[in-house]
């Protein structure tokens, strides 16, 4: 389990969600959509699943960075 994150448009600060799920069941909600208060700039951010991913402790996950090729 971990704490699914998103990161804040505005100041690029990783923010908390407060939803705890899987890798795995976050990964199947493809349509999972919500709006997070951001601590930083103090407004409702909506997201969607794409934009976020979960923080899980115990597992190190390598992100790819510099994105570019559409799935
Ligand atoms: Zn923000």
């Amino acid at each position: 389990m971990g704490m699914v994150m998103v990161r804040c448009p505005q100041t690029g600060h990783a923010i908390s969600t407060g939803i705890k799920t899987d890798r795995e069941s976050f990964r199947r909600s493809t349509v999972f959509f919500a709006r997070t208060p951001c601590p930083f700039c103090r407004a409702d951010h909506a997201w969607f699943a794409r934009d976020a991913w979960v923080d899980e402790p115990s597992i190190r996950v390598r992100r790819r960075r510099g994105g570019g090729s559409p799935a």
